[in-house]
């Protein structure tokens, strides 16, 4: 049986609510924020639909014992708050078992099992999962694994609040599917790039953009003709907030593919760490064909979750589940 309030109890639970969601709205953006919101929508959604019926059926003089047993949404509220006994016959609306794995989600762990497999973060030793944050070292410029706390600690913003430099920078995690005419046909010829998947950012240290493209011996690094760069850079708003360094521009033009993407460095050593791994003989075979299709697709469901959740509508009003949202924001990083 749920537990009843009084009119003050009442008040007083929702004004706690209202400071709990004021304090989860100004948390740094994190999977863990993502679902508690999306959790928060499911639910909201959920009572509010059972409230509706009971309110149509009251209006109609259906409302009933009866009723308020068969209803599907209705029964099933009322019995997760033990207010009546749940009708045996009818499934669960909220599923608790693991789904079963499909062929996406075998696709979804190669790319995984690729990741770095890394369980404790690389400067304070406390335990990490899988879906770490990543932060570019550097001097020694690579990537390292952190801590959530970590992470907060070299946060751009912070930092800019301080004002220090630091030998850590963040990775940031936006991911941005951009415009194919982002990269015009004569803009690409003038990039010289020889390949149909590459990734380019601006280098501070290099002082000029760079180029790096997967393949089977791991990524190759070129630098990039700066004309065609600042050109490509200055026609598109969101190029222009690139950050250097750490965020990079994401191509991938096989089979006729026009796909370009504003994404974090570490997603993009993801791939080529897939690639890498999976690459066989000249081509690169259907292995590494298919490691190519889960990536980006996993790319398109962190696009359209971000996209949700900047827009502020919750997962349940653009008909994708939580089973769904916890698939997509369940990735992990990679450092090679
Ligand atoms: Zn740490
Ligand atoms: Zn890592």
């Amino acid at each position: 049986m749920t537990v009843r309030l009084d009119d003050v109890a009442a008040r007083a639970t929702a004004q706690s609510l209202e400071t709990i969601l004021g304090e989860l709205e100004a948390q740094p953006e994190s999977p863990a924020r993502t679902l508690a919101f999306d959790a928060v929508d499911a639910l909201l959604q959920l009572h509010g639909e059972g409230l509706a019926r009971i309110v149509t059926a009251h209006r109609e003089g259906r409302l009933s014992n009866e009723l308020l047993g068969s209803d599907e949404v209705v029964s099933q509220l009322l019995a997760v708050h033990g207010l009546v006994r749940s009708a045996a016959r009818q499934e669960p609306l909220v599923q608790l078992e693991r789904r079963k794995p499909t062929e996406e989600d075998a696709e979804d762990e190669i790319i995984d099992g690729l990741g770095d497999l890394a369980t404790e973060c690389q400067l304070c030793a406390a335990p990490i999962t899988a879906n770490h944050r990543h932060l570019l070292d550097g001097e020694a410029r690579q990537l390292v694994c952190a801590c959530d706390a970590c992470a907060l600690t070299f946060d751009g913003r912070a930092e800019a609040h301080a004002g220090t430099t630091r030998r850590y920078r963040l990775i940031p995690r936006r991911v941005r599917s951009l415009d194919a005419t982002a990269i015009d046909e004569d803009q690409w010829t003038r990039l010289e790039l020889p390949v149909d998947i590459a990734f380019m950012f601006m280098s501070s240290s290099a002082g000029r953009p760079v180029a790096f493209y997967p393949g089977p011996m791991g990524t190759t690094e070129s630098v990039l003709p700066l004309p065609a760069w600042d050109e490509i850079v200055s026609k598109s708003p969101i190029l222009a907030t690139l950050e250097p360094d750490v965020e990079a521009i994401l191509v991938h033009r096989t089979h006729g593919a026009r796909d370009y993407w504003l994404v974090p460095v570490d997603e993009c050593y993801r791939l080529a760490g897939a690639m890498r791994a999976t690459w066989e003989g000249i081509s690169g075979g259907d292995a590494v064909r298919s490691a190519i299709r889960a990536f980006f697709r996993r790319l398109e469901a962190r696009d359209a979750a971000s996209r949700r959740h900047q827009s502020g509508t919750g997962a349940v009003a653009a008909g994708v589940s939580l089973e769904q949202t916890t698939t997509i924001l369940e990735g992990s990083c990679p450092t090679t």
